[in-house]
């Protein structure tokens, strides 16, 4: 199958979230199982700095394309890379006056006000250089609505055209809470008729929503868990969109993220002190929690239970329930570790929490990969309690680092860890502790129950290896897409 897949951001060369490792690890899984697939992205030289010398060359395919963004004509230069370890071609999509900024979305919390013109120049230069690169894509596959349009195009523009003869178009939604929603006259900035901006197309209360237009003209739409699948269906969790959704009930599946088990696999992680396997987890996670407390200025206490939390600082996550139980939380005797960034008021808790109790607490704003990789591996637990929650990829690494999750059950979430309850125990199918309430004492309660769990080695070390022994490495996710594509292509050919 020739599968084309485009995102807003794909790691190494860009990432704020699991879109990015989605965006590299499914490709990567695709080709690897025998299939022809290319990725295209945003090129964004400022965000690229960062990475620079772990990044695979960048060259210029000497090929642009020119497109129309409502009266301008834009042009974009198309660099090729390759995606590290693999034979994925990458295509970088470069227009410095869009994407050569500080940030990929946002810049000082605020949201770029363009970014429907740079998201849109960028979906309609994903077709263009689809068509001049002459990758004749049997799936175009789009994710979030940074590349909503996608599908639209598919369908109105580029169906049957040479190139794109037999072209089906996937949607998949990484996170119903991010619906590049914008007034309604940026419909002139698609070049699309108005007589798609209608309610079951791409109008949403009043206003251009992209989201909903890759929902609305995709061929087949996933989202990254099964239960998140079901959950968006519904008021409660469906932003909106619920509606929208549950027309396209009979189209939607819900397919579990995988690990990219090349970069998140403690027998192999280069940033570890200690590396580790199933069988050796005991020295090598024992090594790691003592060059993490010490990194994080804790002190060296092997006895005492390190929670671990790397994630956006944000209502999302839950940060506002651990702000209810802080006081309770730190009359315990427990380690806290928290990597990200986000909103104020949360970052300035978490750095107070670490200020006024520096033997207990310790908080790094912002972005660190290399740290995050040490915390997965030296944390005991790792707490994820999320009001919604489309797949998580934090309880996943959890999970093959042996490192405990402790989770609110919802979305992948509640997937992919099964609590700790006697039953579950006794099944051998427990990994960790999971809680349906979104309640800031049931956080709490749930945090104790870990910690006396985390005194008994016995019951601690089966969480641990039920975890470890997992496979959430990409094989079955990707066959899954598979059958999705196969679904997609046929309706196409009907
Ligand atoms: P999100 O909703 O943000 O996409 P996920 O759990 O699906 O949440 O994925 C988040 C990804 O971003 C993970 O790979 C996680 O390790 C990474 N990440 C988040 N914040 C940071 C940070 N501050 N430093 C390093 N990595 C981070």
């Amino acid at each position: 199958m020739r599968i084309v897949i485009t995102s807003s951001e794909v790691v190494p060369f860009s990432k704020t979230g699991g879109l990015a490792d989605v965006a590299a690890a499914l490709p990567k899984a695709l080709s690897l199982v025998g299939h022809e697939v290319s990725v295209i992205a945003p090129y964004y030289p400022q965000i690229l700095q960062q990475y620079r010398g772990t990044l695979p060359a960048i060259e210029s395919t000497g090929l642009s394309v020119y497109v129309s963004v409502g009266p301008k004509q834009v042009e974009g230069r198309i660099l090729r890379s390759v995606l590290p370890g693999s034979n994925v071609q990458v295509y970088l999509i470069d227009q410095p006056i869009y994407f050569d900024r500080s940030g990929l979305y946002v810049e000082n919390d605020q949201d770029f006000r363009d970014n429907s013109e740079r998201f849109i120049f960028f979906s309609r230069a994903v077709m263009e250089a689809t068509r001049v690169l002459g990758l004749n894509p049997d799936i175009l596959h789009a994710n979030d609505w940074q590349t909503g349009l996608v599908p639209a195009l598919t369908q109105i523009e580029y169906r049957g055209k040479p190139g794109f003869a037999q072209t089906a178009s996937v949607f998949t939604i990484h996170n119903m809470a991010f619906q590049g929603q914008f007034w309604h006259w940026d419909m002139l900035l698609t070049g699309l008729d108005w007589k798609y901006f209608n309610w079951r197309q791409m109008e949403c209360y009043g206003h251009l929503n992209l989201l909903k237009t890759g929902i609305s003209f995709a061929d087949m739409v996933t989202t990254v868990s099964p239960s998140y699948s079901r959950e968006i269906q519904t008021p409660e969790f469906g932003c909106g969109l619920s509606g929208a959704l549950s027309s396209r009930h009979d189209d939607l599946f819900g397919i579990l993220n995988g690990v990219d088990t090349e970069i998140w696999n403690p027998a192999t992680d280069p940033t570890l002190a200690r590396n580790y396997s199933i069988t050796s987890r005991e020295e090598g996670k024992r090594a790691c929690k003592v060059a993490l407390q010490q990194r994080m200025g804790l002190p060296v206490r092997p006895e005492v239970m390190l929670i671990g939390s790397i994630s956006r600082m944000t209502h999302q996550k839950g940060f506002q329930l651990l702000e209810q139980c802080s006081g309770m939380l730190l009359d315990q005797e427990i380690q806290l570790i928290f990597l990200g960034s986000g909103e104020l008021r949360f970052e300035e808790m978490l750095k107070k929490m670490a200020h006024d109790h520096p033997t207990k607490v310790a908080t790094t704003i912002g972005y660190d990969e290399p740290l995050s990789h040490q915390i997965e591996a030296g944390a005991d637990a790792f707490l994820m309690p999320s009001e919604f929650e489309p797949c998580g990829l934090n309880q996943m690494y959890s999970l093959i680092y042996g490192t405990v999750p402790i989770v609110r059950a919802v979305g992948g979430l509640a997937d992919t860890v099964v609590d700790a309850s006697e039953e579950n125990l006794a099944h051998r199918s427990a990994n960790g502790f999971s809680f349906r309430e979104f309640r800031s004492d049931v956080l709490f309660w749930n945090i104790c129950r870990a910690r006396a769990m985390f005194a008994d080695k016995l019951k601690w070390s089966q969480l641990q290896q039920t975890g470890m022994g997992q496979d959430l490495s990409w094989k079955h996710s990707a066959n899954q897409y598979l059958q999705v594509y196969e679904r997609a292509i046929h309706k196409q050919s009907v």
